[in-house]
């Protein structure tokens, strides 16, 4: 971690988890006691007129969900869902995508009023799953505002074409 930011005090980052050489940022201990902070810094990340832009918050499951639920109950905007593999009825969009250790599909529904999203997640990696969810939301007719992610790690993705909202970033 490079940042001076209280949450990096929270955070546990567990070595080989879950596969030999990944080092994985367990958030969860900041979902016990800071949450409301996590939603405040998640919020200030986002300028005023893309805040006003959004009509519904992007939920990736599944970490995305939580924090996407709350966006949107603090808000009053909606949450639309991007869901892994088999959980949402016909029709849905599928794209299937690499992530930072294995591979996944992702599945979007289909055939909604198209919205302006804004992407939520709980940290950004590869990249793969943000770029999987910028087609699902294409191609379900929605547009896509950017992404909202509490933690960046930087050097493991290329510069996304899309704006990205962070608060918090490390090295990886
Ligand atoms: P990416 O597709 O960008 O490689 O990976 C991002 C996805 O994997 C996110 O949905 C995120 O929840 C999960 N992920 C990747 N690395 C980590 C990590 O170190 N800690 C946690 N909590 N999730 C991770």
């Amino acid at each position: 971690p490079d940042s001076p930011h209280p949450f990096w005090q929270i955070i546990r980052v567990v070595p080989d988890f879950p596969k030999p050489g990944i080092a994985f940022y367990d958030i969860t201990p900041l979902l016990r006691a800071h949450v409301n902070a996590v939603i405040d810094a998640l919020l200030a990340a986002i300028p005023q007129p893309v805040f006003d832009a959004v009509d519904c918050f992007g939920a990736i499951e599944a970490r995305g969900f939580i924090f996407a639920s709350l966006l949107a109950g603090r808000t009053g905007k909606g949450m639309v869902l991007v869901r892994k593999e088999g959980k949402l009825p016909p029709p849905v969009a599928n794209k299937s995508y690499a992530l930072e250790y294995g591979s996944d599909t992702l599945e979007m529904q289909a055939g909604l009023v198209p919205a302006n999203v804004l992407l939520v997640d709980d940290i950004l990696a590869t990249g793969g799953t943000l770029s999987a969810a910028v087609g699902l939301c294409e191609a379900a007719g929605h547009q896509v505002l950017g992404a909202l992610v509490l933690l960046d790690l930087v050097d493991l993705h290329q510069p996304l074409d899309m704006p990205l909202y962070t608060v918090l970033q490390a090295k990886g």
